[in-house]
């Protein structure tokens, strides 16, 4: 694959990393642009295909492993599964930009072994369990199951926060956002 760089956001469900991002995104527009995932899951709210997901069959999501299609995969919840498809962070490296993703812990470290310094893995801390479960259910999406589902998964996922390069604790919004901004634009100038 041709050389580019990644940024890498990973935290639990929750954490407002999704926020972080977006952030990034706004500021510095001609640097970054968003990786897309590809999930079996279905659109949920306002979400748009090829926006917020490449909404493939379970079917299709299969046949693009079996086809190596895919950088890092992973079967985040029973049959729903989440991926990143060789190509579409090819086509934001053609454009000379570098990748940003959002994607769960599993497989941001998975990019950071693959990539190495041309990645910069950051982990997006909650200030706690309580408050990441009180998010969850303000942001009114996801089902009660769902919502236990993806608080045990935080559970484990914050033990591995000293993996990566950076942890941000977002505590107060504002704070976590220009911390992600210095963070990010140190590492471009590199
Ligand atoms: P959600 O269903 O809330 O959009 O995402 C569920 C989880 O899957 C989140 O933790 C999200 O970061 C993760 N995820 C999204 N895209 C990818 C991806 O491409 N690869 C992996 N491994 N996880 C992803």
């Amino acid at each position: 694959m041709s050389k580019g760089k990644l940024i890498i956001f990973s935290a639990p469900s929750g954490s407002g990393k999704t926020t972080i991002v977006r952030h990034l995104l706004k500021v510095l527009p001609e640097k970054l642009e968003f990786s897309i995932s590809a999930t079996s899951r279905p659109k949920r709210g306002v979400e748009e295909n090829g926006k917020d997901y490449y909404y493939l069959s379970l079917e299709d999501f299969k046949y693009k492993i079996e086809n190596s299609e895919f950088l890092e995969w992973e079967e985040v919840y029973a049959n729903t599964f989440y991926g990143t498809l060789k190509k579409e962070v090819e086509r934001i490296w053609d454009k000379g930009k570098s990748v940003i993703f959002d994607i769960d812990v599993e497989g941001g470290l998975n990019l950071k072994e693959q990539f190495k310094d041309r990645a910069l893995a950051i982990f997006v801390m909650p200030p706690s369990i309580k408050i990441l479960e009180e998010r969850l259910i303000m942001r009114n999406t996801e089902s009660v199951e769902s919502i236990a589902r993806r608080i045990t998964k935080a559970e484990k996922e914050l033990k591995t926060a000293s993996l990566f390069d950076r942890f941000i604790l977002n505590e107060e919004l504002p704070v976590a956002l220009s911390e992600a901004e210095k963070i990010v634009k140190d590492f471009l100038k590199k």
